[in-house]
C-alpha cells in the first residue's frame, strides 16, 4: 500500500461529496474492490503464491475513481514492482483466489490492473 495505494490530497476542509460526479457503475465497482480486507486468503489459496487479487483490488479501488486517476500510472507501476520485489508468484488465472476470497473480490480486478499496467 505504501508503494502507491493512496491518493495525494490537500488536507483541510472536507469537500462536498457531490463535487465530483461519479458514474454509479464505477462507484459500485470501486466500492466492491475496496471491500478487500487484506486477509491474504487469496495468496494462501494460490498455487503460485500470487498476490494479484489483493494488489489488483487495491489498485482498482482508486483507479476507478476520478480522484485516483492523477496518480494511476505511477501507482500501478510501483505497486506491481513492490509485489515482485517481495517475491510473490505470477498469476496463471486458476481462479483459486476468487473462490477463496471472503469478500468476493472478482478476477475482473486483475484484468483491470493488467490494463492499467500496460497503458
Ligand atoms: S482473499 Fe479477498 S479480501 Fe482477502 S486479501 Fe485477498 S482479495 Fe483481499
Amino acid at each position: 500500500m505504501a508503494a502507491g495505494g493512496f491518493v495525494s490530497v490537500n488536507t483541510g476542509n472536507a469537500k462536498d461529496a457531490n463535487n465530483i460526479l461519479i458514474p454509479k457503475d464505477d462507484a459500485d465497482a470501486a466500492f466492491n474492490a475496496a471491500a478487500c480486507i487484506g486477509c491474504g486468503a487469496c495468496v494462501a489459496a494460490c498455487k503460485n503464491a500470487s498476490a494479484m487479487l489483493f494488489v489488483s483490488a487495491k489498485v482498482s479501488q482508486l483507479a476507478l475513481l476520478p480522484q485516483g486517476k492523477i496518480e494511476a500510472k505511477n501507482r500501478v507501476l510501483n505497486m506491481v514492482k513492490q509485489m515482485d520485489e517481495e517475491g510473490f508468484g505470477n498469476c496463471t488465472n486458476t481462479g483459486a483466489c476468487e473462490a477463496e476470497c471472503p469478500k468476493e473480490i472478482s478476477l475482473e480486478n486483475i484484468a483491470r490492473m493488467n490494463r492499467e499496467y500496460l497503458y
